[in-house]
């Protein structure tokens, strides 16, 4: 188990737009072994590679709230939305901008098409917390942080069990 330093607002690297994955190597396959570590280590819901300083188009999500329906762990490299449909409103917060949280809108239903560890391509489904996770991930791998979509004030989060991190 390796854990990554997490990056933290204000870091250029995330503000940057990330390069697309144009073939698996054994250094890709660490990063993500590492991305997954380091998301479950610090109890969030998703991770993007520029979150622990690498310009890639790598994603991990595992949105299992309920011990009998996995929703995760998910790997979308190179992922892309191709559809979406309605409207949620609700608290998200993340990994890089700690002890922070703030209402956001996103759609109800997300659908992506993205390329598993051996780059073949797969499209998945999300609603609710999934589809947020998704959207919020594939926000990062752009430059873009959820803070700039808060409704409202970004919120102190006292204790962590309210907020979902990602
Ligand atoms: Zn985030």
């Amino acid at each position: 188990m390796a854990l990554r330093n997490i990056r933290e607002m204000g870091d250029d690297v995330l503000a940057k737009v990330c390069r697309p994955v144009a073939e698996m190597t054994p250094r890709i396959k660490e990063l993500i072994e590492d991305m997954l570590d380091t998301m479950y280590d610090a109890n969030g819901v998703g991770l993007a590679a520029p979150q622990v300083g690498v310009l890639k188009r790598i994603v991990v999500i595992d949105a299992t709230t309920d011990e009998e329906v996995a929703q995760g762990p998910y790997i979308l490299i190179n992922p892309e939305i191709i559809e979406t449909r309605g409207e949620q409103t609700g608290q998200e917060g993340c990994l890089s901008v700690p002890g922070k949280a703030g209402m956001v809108t996103r759609p109800e239903y997300v659908k992506i098409k993205a390329l598993d560890v051996d780059m073949h391509e797969f499209e998945l489904e999300g609603t609710e917390l999934l589809a947020r996770a998704i959207c919020h991930e594939l926000d990062h791998l752009d430059g873009h942080l959820y803070v700039e979509k808060v409704e409202g004030e970004l919120m102190n989060v006292v204790t962590e069990e309210n907020s979902e991190e990602a």
